[in-house]
């Protein structure tokens, strides 16, 4: 089982093992099995019945270690547990180091603030002009519409709020939102974010996405969420078919492991492409889940299979106690190196920091630019050779200036 997750040095292993985590398989009832199906694909019935104790997850992950065990005692205190039967039937059980169950098992590790932990790594409060929206770059926002998730990702950026385990009293006032993307009409791009959107009701959503299609300047609209990964019985046709009335709308979601891509995920992802919803995936870059090239080639192309377009791949962020689970960024460059030219650009996600501090996103790229000068830039391909391109020099900016008037005026 090890091996998936460090796949073996020997070629024929190595495809054997991708192979086998392209499949698509159902995440099956585990010990649900006795639940009727009815329920077993009810959403609400999901959430009712997450784990979220040691007790819970004692009988349903066997075995756990005593880092787990303190780990689940001390959660809900600083990060909830909470797992939904679905989701943790793709644990393997006998594996100690699932990359399925290292995302979403508490560990006592959580409790270790190393040197550059930080409670808010990205500086979102400090960039909060009202509570629940995120103001950082010059034409979008992001919106927080709920501080709950459908399960918790034990490496949670937004740990400090998500869940209220650490008492943040997260309590969005919609209306002081709207009001605030009404008065600012440099706002084209409203992402939905939290907690999880999609955990609110369909009618909730919609009086939102109806509230900001009321506003002349926004643009686009965009909602990120991990339930089509977590709980796709959430993905109902009711809800894609309320979704479809708000187009340009698009969806970010959150897979890590090709293995968290199974036939139920598949197919809600097929009804949200089928409403005419652009999805792209956000991944984190995890020690020990995702952190090797032919893992993550098996995710995006089996994101690709599913209508998704691999979008970033973050650097994992300095959150408190979650250094047991971040990467070298050497590591993420030579994922990158990897993937660039070795598969399709459609697959190929752009790697980032979240720079420390509020400095927002920053593109991370391996070394493609070997010299630049006014005559020449010498660049290097995704085999390691060097090719030369010339350089010319530009127009004078006034004329280039120039051409965009007269385009804009009919004339070009
Ligand atoms: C990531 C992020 C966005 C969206 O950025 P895109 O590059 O448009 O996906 C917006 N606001 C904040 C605060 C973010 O962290």
């Amino acid at each position: 089982m090890a091996n998936e997750t460090y796949p073996h040095q020997d070629p024929a292993q190595v495809s054997e093992v991708i192979s086998s985590l392209k499949r698509f398989t159902s995440g099956g009832r585990g010990p649900w099995h006795a639940v009727s199906d009815s329920d077993w694909k009810d959403w609400r019935w999901q959430l009712k019945n997450r784990i979220n104790n040691l007790d819970q997850l004692e009988s349903v992950v066997p075995d756990l270690s005593d880092e787990e065990i303190q780990g689940a005692e001390l959660a809900n205190t600083k990060l909830s547990l909470g797992i939904t039967p679905y989701f943790s039937n793709l644990i393997h059980r006998e594996d100690p180091i699932c990359p399925i169950r290292r995302q979403v098992v508490p560990r006592v590790e959580e409790t270790i603030s190393s040197t550059w932990d930080m409670s808010d790594p990205c500086g979102e409060d400090e960039h909060s002009p009202v509570p629940g929206l995120v103001h950082r770059y010059p034409d979008r926002v992001l919106f927080l519409v709920t501080d709950r998730c459908a399960a918790y990702c034990r490496y949670c950026t937004r740990s400090r709020l998500v869940s209220n385990a650490s008492g943040y009293g997260f309590q969005p006032d919609y209306q002081e939102q709207l009001d605030y993307i009404r008065k600012h009409p440099e706002v084209r791009d409203v992402l939905f974010s939290g907690g999880d959107p999609l955990l609110l009701s369909d009618s909730k959503l919609e009086g939102l996405l109806k509230a900001l299609r009321d506003i002349p300047h926004v643009e686009f609209i965009r909602i990120g969420s991990r339930i089509p990964i977590f709980l796709p019985q959430r993905i109902t046709s009711d809800l894609c078919e309320m979704l479809k009335q708000f187009h340009p709308l698009f969806m970010s979601v959150h897979a890590n492991h090709p293995r968290e891509l199974t036939t139920e995920v598949k197919e809600a992802l097929g009804r949200l492409a089928d409403a005419g919803i652009p999805l792209g995936n956000q991944s984190v870059l995890l020690r020990g889940v995702n952190d090797s090239v032919p893992v993550m080639k098996a995710l995006i192309h089996k994101l690709l299979m599913c209508r998704v377009r691999p979008y970033y791949l973050y650097q994992c962020d300095l959150i408190s106690g979650s250094a047991h689970l971040r990467t070298s960024v050497r590591k993420g460059l030579e994922i990158m190196r990897g993937l660039r030219g070795h598969t399709t650009g459609y697959a190929v996600p752009q790697y980032v920091i979240d720079a420390p501090g509020g400095g927002g996103k920053v593109p991370i790229n391996p070394e493609y630019i070997l010299s630049h000068n006014n005559e020449r830039v010498v660049i290097r391909n995704f085999e390691g050779r060097v090719f030369e391109y010339p350089e010319v020099a530009d127009e004078p900016e006034d004329a280039s200036s120039m051409k965009v008037c007269s385009s804009v005026h009919g004339e070009a």
